[in-house]
């Protein structure tokens, strides 16, 4: 007889199981179903940045100038395949415009849904007792040009209060920093180690005797009137609810439920360098360049970088990957030559409205979606898997989620 689940959850990167803990903390019977193995994907190969302050100033329009220089530049941090810009032409100048969003109405939803996410994940950390590094002291994010800095710091005066963030000047800028002219201190963000989160988080699921967890078993299709999903194996699972959290495969699963949602991945890279004696004390973002510096793990720093709309190509360019460290050198030269430990890339699952699915289904309504975290999934994932958990148990909702809705 095949096995019902109370919840069944497609993808277990960060949305997926930490979707599984929260319901299975409220005494669900859950069921991850994961296409390789638990967080192998962006969900492992991320700065790990908690950043809900840098959140609210996500939401800008890209002028077509600057995308254009982006374009024709091939030291841009940001890269689009030509067959991709020809394809999702459209998908990009919406993207570009936070199509569908309120600008003011999208800041407020994201700065709800990331205390909620710091929150959650604050609780998860400490009543689990994971031990993954994390360190609330505060994200720099970094600038070059002075100008730039200046505007974003203007930008940051109109959205975040006052006490979240401070100017950092040249002259107070942190000794192992060069080159650069000032940054911006978001006091309240912190960092972990995305690894040791998501493999304390598995184990913590593992132990958990309602969990049940279905490695190397890709869910290839749902059939949603019989709640009955089936996967790669052959094995046909029912369900009460079910959760599709796989990120940018995302969208294939819902195109099976008649549902398009365009989620493209785009692809970032991360280079675990090995640094004893490291005297890097506070996680950085070179913003001009996309770069990320995460120290929380040393002698381990993780070091990510630029965007890429390259499909779901993961291959990792020598010259890319030579361009990050040089950034890095020029500007952290304590970092020059560090031994590299590993080399990866990860796909982030972006929508063009740049505000996350966090919804139930309209037509079939014991299926939800936690997708379209894009650049922000370690920092949102908790909020998102909080909502969906709470949505599924009939708990009242903490604000309006509706923002946050599958496009119609
Ligand atoms: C270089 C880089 C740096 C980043 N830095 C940060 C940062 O500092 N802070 C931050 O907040 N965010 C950051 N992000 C973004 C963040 O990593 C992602 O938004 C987040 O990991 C997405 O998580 P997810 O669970 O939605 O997707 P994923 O991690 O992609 O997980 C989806 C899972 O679903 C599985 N799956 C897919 N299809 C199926 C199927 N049919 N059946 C079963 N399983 C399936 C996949 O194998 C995968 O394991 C970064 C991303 C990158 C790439």
């Amino acid at each position: 007889m095949q096995r019902r689940f109370d919840v069944c959850i497609a993808g277990a990167g960060v949305a997926g199981l930490t979707t599984a803990y929260l319901l299975a903390k409220r005494g669900y019977e859950v069921c991850l179903i994961e296409r390789t193995e638990h967080a192998r994907e962006a969900s492992r190969y991320n700065a790990g940045l908690i950043v809900p302050s840098m959140a609210v100033t996500e939401l800008y329009k890209i002028e077509l100038k600057k995308a254009l220089e982006w374009l024709l530049n091939p030291s841009s941090p940001i890269k689009v395949k030509p067959a991709i810009l020809l394809k999702e032409l459209k998908w990009i100048l919406h993207f570009m415009r936070m199509h569908g969003i309120k600008r003011e109405e999208g800041l407020e939803a994201l700065r709800k849904l990331g205390e909620l996410s710091m929150n959650t994940l604050e609780r998860i950390i400490s009543v689990e007792n994971i031990e993954c590094k994390f360190m609330r002291k505060g994200v720099m994010e970094v600038y070059v040009n002075e100008n730039s800095l200046h505007a974003t710091y203007e930008e940051a005066e109109n959205i975040i209060p006052k006490e979240y963030f401070t100017l950092v000047s040249e002259s107070e800028i942190p000794y192992f920093l060069r080159n650069v002219a000032g940054g911006i201190l978001y006091l309240k963000d912190a960092c972990l180690s995305p690894d040791l989160f998501l493999d304390g988080l598995s184990n913590t699921l593992a132990e958990m005797n309602q969990v049940t967890i279905l490695n190397k078993n890709e869910v290839t299709s749902i059939m949603p009137v019989n709640s009955t999903l089936k996967t790669a194996g052959g094995a046909e699972i029912r369900y009460r609810n079910l959760v599709i959290a796989a990120g940018p495969w995302s969208r294939g699963l819902l195109s099976g439920l008649g549902t398009k949602l365009k989620v493209l991945p785009a692809k970032g890279y991360c280079i675990l360098l090995h640094k004893p004696d490291c005297s890097i004390e506070i996680p950085l973002m070179l913003e001009e360049y996309g770069i990320g510096v995460n120290p929380c793990n040393a002698p381990i720093i993780r070091i990510t970088g630029f965007f890429e709309l390259s499909g779901f190509d993961k291959s990792i360019p020598r010259e890319r990957l030579e361009l990050i460290m040089r950034r890095v050198s020029y500007h952290i030269p304590v970092l020059a030559g560090a031994e590299v430990l590993e080399q990866a890339s990860g796909l982030r699952p972006c929508v063009s409205r740049r505000i996350p699915v966090i919804s139930q289904h309209a037509k079939f309504r014991n299926i939800y979606i936690i997708t379209g975290h894009c650049r922000l999934g370690m920092t949102l994932s908790s909020g998102s898997a909080e909502l969906v958990s709470r949505m599924i148990a009939g708990e009242e909702l903490p604000f309006d989620i509706s923002l946050f809705s599958l496009p119609q």
